[in-house]
């Protein structure tokens, strides 16, 4: 039995093609082992989006060539930097970029000898979430090609998942208990915008999905322009899509949008977010900015600041720019210094927290239905409800109960104390 190491780095979608890459191998031959020690063969499924990304794909790369066992080096680093990696990194045994990935059994076979491994399908995967949780993938790619992002030369365009493939996966999910999921995609908005008649619509997949009969469905990634009032009322209406809204603006003045070829000005971004108020008021809104892309000055901050106090987001992260080759904005003049991005997110951070502190607040004594998503050292468990997504810009929900749970058990919690980013809770009952 040959053992495999795999190490996923980056965002949600890389883990979901690290769950199809595990899937490959064939049980009777494979076993997935946490220790690169004892490993046979050790995949790296790199993220290559931003400077940090890369170092940290790069640093597990070297401290994995350290074992013994075949290296192979997968994902958007690979993809974008193949040439690169082949002449300098010896201590890879393959270096498969995104677009070979049909040829993963040929290519490990060759380093592993003969086995049974399958192909990479999209219909099979070996989940990595927490128990009950996953991610499905509804497009792959991006359109956008916006000023400071990689990501349409490493995905290529966007192109959606066939409505029926997902939905058969969302059905065989169903079956193997998952009870929430997350869409997930570069730009889930406009899925279906490649089809004839741009249908289906992402609103036709979230009502195919709702049939399935999951207890959650959250869409993560949507762009601010393509947000239909078609989406917004759905949403609003229905009881198992997330009342969440995960909306990157990356920035806030005119200056700033168009510098990145973002498609919505400024006027138009803060009457997207009051329409969502208004149609959907108990929605939970995110956003992510970007300090110091080429030519911010001091009003493109003021106006994010002002924007941060007039929206009020539930949740809001902040990227420094990272200057990215083969983008528009690697090529721009003006330059920000890394002290300057760095002082301009930490005031945006600081302008955000009391108002975290206050939306926390307001939860106070509210009643919310969520997943218990695992158990603390402390004895604590974890919680996801509508208010908070899987990965790291939300907060926590802490629960104290002295009932014994289970990751992946539903149950009914009440706010009990707040903090500026986390959330205390009581157990109701369990559903
Ligand atoms: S929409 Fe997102 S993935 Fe697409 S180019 Fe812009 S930042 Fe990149």
């Amino acid at each position: 039995m040959k053992k495999i190491h795999l190490v996923s780095l980056g965002c949600a979608k890389n883990l979901v093609d690290s769950e199809q890459m595990l899937a490959m191998f064939p049980r009777d031959e494979f076993s997935v082992t946490s220790s690169p020690e004892e490993a046979d063969l050790i995949i790296v499924n790199t993220c290559g989006f931003i400077e940090s990304a890369k170092k940290e794909s790069l640093d597990t790369i070297f401290e994995m060539a350290g074992y013994n066992a075949k290296l192979v080096v997968t994902g958007c680093l690979a993809q974008r930097y193949e040439e690169d990696l082949r002449r300098e990194l010896p201590e890879a045994d393959d270096i498969i970029a995104i677009h070979d990935y049909n040829d993963f059994p040929s290519r490990l076979n060759a380093l592993l000898g003969d086995t049974h491994i399958a192909h990479f399908s999209p219909m099979r995967r070996v989940l990595t979430t927490s128990k009950g949780c996953c991610y499905i993938r509804i497009s792959e790619g991006c359109n956008n090609f916006c000023a400071f992002c990689a990501i349409p030369r490493i995905r290529g365009t966007f192109v959606s998942r066939p409505y029926n493939e997902i939905i058969e996966e969302a059905k065989t999910l169903k079956e193997k208990g998952i009870k929430e999921i997350s869409l997930i995609s570069q730009d889930t908005t406009v899925y279906g915008m490649d089809y004839e008649g741009h249908r289906p619509n992402i609103v036709d997949l979230l009502k195919g999905l709702e049939e399935v009969g999951f207890f959650s469905i959250r869409l993560l990634y949507l762009y601010p322009s393509e947000i239909s009032d078609e989406l917004i009322e759905y949403i609003a209406s229905s009881k198992t899509v997330a009342h969440y809204f995960d909306i990157p603006v990356q920035a806030a003045s005119d200056h700033m949008l168009s510098a990145m070829r973002r498609h919505a000005d400024a006027k138009e971004t803060i009457e997207l977010f009051e329409k969502i108020k208004r149609i959907c008021p108990d929605a939970v809104l995110r956003t992510t900015l970007i300090s110091g892309f080429p030519g911010e000055n001091e009003e493109d901050q003021r106006e994010a600041v002002e924007m941060l106090k007039r929206i009020e987001f539930d949740h809001m992260g902040v990227f420094p720019y990272s200057r990215e080759e083969d983008t528009v904005g690697y090529y721009l003049e003006n330059q920000i210094e890394e002290e300057v991005k760095l002082a301009r997110k930490d005031e945006l951070m600081k302008i955000q927290r009391p108002i975290s502190y206050k939306k926390n607040r307001a939860l106070l004594g509210k009643e919310m239905d969520g997943i218990v998503i695992g158990r603390m050292k402390d004895g604590r468990y974890g919680v996801r409800t509508y208010w908070n997504a899987p990965d790291d810009i939300d907060g926590e929900i802490y629960l104290e109960t002295k009932e014994s749970l289970e990751e992946g058990d539903l149950v009914r919690i009440k706010i009990e104390e707040s903090y500026v980013y986390d959330l205390i809770a009581s157990l109701k009952e369990r559903l």
